[in-house]
């Protein structure tokens, strides 16, 4: 008879639920380990501060989701989670707000803690070969000749044809390795210094139409936006940020001050007439950084790192759990072209994730760069794509298609090279022009320029 196969996933979060289900259909036995206390409600739990804030899933992460938990967005919404819709989103960027069409992605709106603890229940019915022990710490990783065979617990050695590392990005465990001679992995990052600030809000059920707002405000200017999402018929969840030492609100006044200073008042309205549910919650995020472990020349066998712990963006493009979501995909498709203790698992599994990942960092690291404040690891292109992506903006304040496009490789269902697809670069250099924003801004410069014109000479 042959050997039964058993994987261990470190981390109960959401990189690790979705790698557990993945291994869930290829091995024998799962056995997912996590150190904070796990309960059924919808608490934040120590390890995961950043529940606190609002977390969008990206329409990409929501469809490898759903098609791993078949039927979840209808039990979110049964929860009270939010199906949004394109039409109820008010999107507010370089000075107007885009025409949004229809039919860009449907997706649905939760808490964070909604979201996660609907995964875990879902695995742990739908999988019976899936154990989770909460309150469990990885301690160390075990090697026998180059090849990790499990992880130590403080009262318990575990063994593992497979150990998922889903640690999140403060991780030591793939540091841990270079103490049994395996290099660590060059890293790209890049100077961000986000501050969040996040409160929740009572929301009347017949309060406007709109569900999703988001604000941004020109990165070369103040760089600060604000999202407000509709997350519970009854619940209003708003988050505020600032880069680069401009400081995120930390009380309630605060928070009002800064919605009323973003460039469209839509957040603030809202805010003015809404009841806050609780405190202002703050959190600090310095770099956004990769760790580029597709490039390493020798990884021990029977060990792999998804998540935050290869990969963690600046937070404000919502690419997180989406990108946890397709690396876990990425997972099961290796180990069903090489099965899951082949020597050569690991390496595939990072070439497969690291295809996943190129296409948001290389998102999240122009936008980044936008902000001129920004410093790190700049990919060759970045200015120039940042250019064209200021008309790509502006078009979508008058071009549906465009806008239609631009929320595509925002969601992670199209590359950005799609923006440069030469009808999408027609319509781009037909509609940016007509943007409000330029307009106003040319209306602008001229008045400057005749003001100017008219000023005495000065001798
Ligand atoms: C402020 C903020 C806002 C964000 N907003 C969004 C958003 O809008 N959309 C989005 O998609 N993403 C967002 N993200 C990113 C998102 O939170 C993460 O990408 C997502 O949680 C997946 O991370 P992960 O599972 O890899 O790691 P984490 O969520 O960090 O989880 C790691 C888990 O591993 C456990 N663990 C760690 N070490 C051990 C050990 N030794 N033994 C046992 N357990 C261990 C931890 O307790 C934790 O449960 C945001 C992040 C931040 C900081």
């Amino acid at each position: 008879m042959a050997e039964k196969t058993h994987a261990i996933v470190i981390g109960a979060s959401i990189a690790g639920l979705a790698a557990a289900r993945a291994l869930a259909d290829r091995v024998d036995r799962v056995t997912v380990l996590e150190r904070d206390a796990l309960a059924d409600d919808e608490i934040v739990r120590p390890n995961v501060p950043q529940a606190h804030h609002t977390h969008v899933l990206l329409a990409a992460g929501h469809r490898a989701l759903e098609a791993a938990f078949p039927g979840l967005t209808a039990e979110l919404e049964a929860q009270g989670a939010m199906g949004s819709r394109a039409s109820r989103t008010f999107w507010f960027q370089d000075g107007a707000p885009f025409t949004i069409p229809d039919e860009a992605v449907p997706g649905v709106a939760a808490s964070r803690p909604l979201l996660e603890s609907t995964l875990r229940r879902r695995l742990l019915a739908d999988h019976p070969n899936v154990t989770l022990l909460d309150r469990t710490a990885a301690t160390a990783l075990t090697l026998e000749d180059g090849r990790v065979t499990g992880v130590r617990t403080r009262d318990a050695q575990h063994r593992a044809d497979l150990v998922v590392a889903c640690t999140g990005r403060g991780t030591r465990l793939l540091d841990s390795l270079r103490e049994h001679g395996f290099p660590t992995a060059e890293e790209s990052t890049v100077r961000i210094d986000v501050a969040y600030a996040t409160q929740e809000f009572r929301r009347d059920s017949a309060d406007m139409d709109t569900t999703t707002a988001v604000v941004l405000d020109d990165p070369a200017g103040s760089h600060r936006a604000g999202a407000l999402l509709a997350i519970a018929p009854d619940r209003w969840i708003v988050t505020l940020s600032a880069q680069h030492g401009d400081p995120a609100p930390t009380d309630a006044q605060e928070f009002l001050d800064f919605a009323h200073a973003l460039p469209s008042p839509v957040i603030a309205q809202v805010l003015d007439r809404s009841e806050p549910l609780g405190p202002v919650h703050s959190y600090r995020l310095p770099t956004g950084r990769r760790r580029h472990v597709e490039r390493l020349a020798s990884v021990p066998a029977g060990f792999v790192a998804l998540g935050d712990a290869i990969c963690s963006f600046n937070p404000l493009y919502g690419q997180g759990m989406s990108s946890a979501a397709l690396q876990a995909v990425a997972l099961g498709e290796a180990i069903d072209a090489h099965g899951v203790a082949a020597p050569g698992l690991p390496h595939e599994v990072y070439t497969r994730a690291s295809a996943v990942l190129d296409a948001p960092w290389a998102m999240a690291v122009t936008a980044d760069f936008a902000d001129p404040r920004a410093a790190g690891d700049k990919p060759r292109g970045t200015d120039v794509f940042n250019r064209y992506l200021t008309l790509v903006v502006r078009a979508c304040h008058t071009s549906p298609q465009v806008a239609l496009q631009f929320f595509a490789v925002q969601n992670l269902l199209a590359p950005p090279q799609s923006l440069m697809a030469l009808r999408t670069m027609a319509r781009v250099l037909r509609a940016a022009p007509r943007s409000p924003a330029g307009r106003a801004r040319r209306a602008e410069a001229s008045t400057r320029e005749a003001e100017h014109s008219h000023e005495p000479m000065r001798h």
